[in-house]
């Protein structure tokens, strides 16, 4: 009943980028290719589900989202119009820039089409991991965050909140650490001996982050997407582990039946649970001591919803493992990446636009070192920061893409040509935006902040 992860090619415009493969959600990230997400890692094509979606986000029909874990879950609760859930996360810790702007905008659709949606300002992450004040962390979680996400098209009825805000998290965050061990959080995250305690909470204060729309005053267990980067893999996996971990039974299907078995359940529990099906149209069952054999029509997926529901009203939690987005990220503008840290190689949201169009007019293209190898040789497209621009950002048309691809690669379009054009855009895009957080300000009531 688990969907199957898939070895696949590497989406064509997917592969152009060339990165080594560590995962690391706080150090510099580079992914040597992202066909080794798949086959190291387990995570599933995109392109293998995009057909199901009648109307794609862009980030999706250009293949920028490029992997996911279980999102078949996630699109099944849309298509059935079944409550599910989207929830990503900001650490205050810098300017938001562009990146941040890729994932509030999966949030936005998601939350367009039907999700419940939850924000995260990371704020003991960024004290914990990065030093940043209380004081600073509140500031710049409204003012960077908050503003932006709200002016792209947020809505009231989604939740953002401030993790050292919600007792609800850190309970869940406490529970969640009774299930994890030092030696996991090392292997996955390099913990040592001199990795502050405080650090370490900081993960699973994630964890619950991710879970916590899931719990039952929030209408859960249900599905819910996390889009983030890939370099924020190893959060997914843990908590992923952690919300199989948190179940007190197993349901697996063994095509002629389905097994339920009690992972953190009693006899009493077991027998209470075989009681349950069959109050609710599971007739054809075995009882065992340490697990139920269902042999009725219905399939895993109906079994497992009816266990989850009987877990939950035996006060436990239910978890369906998160699902996960994996988009792919932005060259930066002075080559290499795109880094909250480095100012010239990314545009912030709350930046100057005349600023913005100056570092696109300087920015490192894939075009060559004079005009004539360039008509000779053509540019190259991938991997060029400000083609990039364009197709991450400030192009809507998949014709005028195609065209600047082709002219570049065919040596008829030059480098001046698209920096004008991403410049003039960006400066536009910065000003309306800047607008809208103007707006947003005086919405935060609204949003409960
Ligand atoms: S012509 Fe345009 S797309 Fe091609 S390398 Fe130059 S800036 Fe990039």
């Amino acid at each position: 009943m688990r969907i199957a992860d898939e070895k696949v090619d590497i989406p064509p415009s997917a592969s152009a980028t060339v990165m080594t493969t560590k995962l690391d959600p706080w150090g510099a990230v580079s992914i040597e290719d992202y066909s080794k997400l798949f086959e190291e890692f387990g995570i599933s094509s995109f392109d293998a589900i995009l057909p199901q979606i009648d109307d794609p986000h862009t980030y999706m029909k250009r293949h920028i989202i490029f992997g996911h874990r279980d999102y078949q879950l996630v699109l099944d609760a849309m298509k059935e119009g079944k409550p599910f859930s989207v929830m990503s996360g900001f650490m205050p810790s810098g300017r938001v820039h562009l990146g941040g702007k890729m994932v509030m905008e999966e949030i936005i659709w998601h939350q367009e089409h039907g999700a419940d949606a939850f924000v995260a300002i990371a704020d003991m992450e960024a004290h914990s991991v990065r030093g940043v004040s209380w004081d600073k962390c509140r500031k710049m979680g409204i003012e960077e965050y908050v503003l932006s996400l709200i002016a792209l098209g947020f809505e009231p009825a989604g939740h953002i909140y401030f993790q050292s805000h919600s007792s609800t998290v850190r309970d869940l965050a406490f529970e969640l650490a009774g299930s994890a061990h030092f030696s996991e959080l090392s292997a996955i995250y390099g913990f040592s001996g001199e990795t502050s305690v405080a650090h370490m909470v900081s993960v699973i204060m994630q964890s619950a982050d991710i879970l916590h729309p899931q719990l039952k005053e929030n209408g859960g267990p249900k599905p819910v997407v996390i889009p983030v980067g890939s370099d924020q893999d190893a959060h997914i996996r843990l908590t992923r582990d952690l919300a199989r971990r948190m179940r007190k039974f197993l349901v697996e299907d063994r095509n002629e039946y389905v097994s339920v078995r009690g992972k953190a359940a009693g006899p009493d529990m077991i027998e209470a649970a075989a009681d349950y099906l069959l109050e609710n149209g599971c007739h054809r069952l075995k009882r065992y001591e340490e697990h139920i054999d269902v042999y009725d029509a219905a399939g895993a997926q109906d079994i497992e919803e009816l266990v989850r529901r009987f877990e939950v009203e035996e006060g436990g939690y239910g978890f369906v493992p998160p699902a996960s987005l994996y988009h792919r990220f932005m060259t930066g503008l002075a080559g290499g990446k795109m880094s909250s840290s480095r100012p010239e190689s990314h545009i912030a949201l709350t930046e100057d636009p005349k600023e913005a169009a100056r570092k696109v007019m300087k920015a490192v293209t894939g075009g060559r070192q004079s005009l004539a190898e360039q008509k000779k040789l053509g540019g190259e497209p991938d991997g060029c920061s400000v083609y990039e621009l364009m197709l991450f950002h400030l192009s809507d048309e998949e014709e005028e893409l195609q065209e600047i691809y082709e002219e570049c690669r065919n040596g008829t379009r030059m480098c001046g040509t698209c920096k004008k054009v991403a410049a003039e855009r960006i400066k536009r895009f910065l000003e309306e935006h800047q607008r809208g957080r103007k707006a947003a300000r005086e919405r935060l009531r609204e949003y409960g902040l």
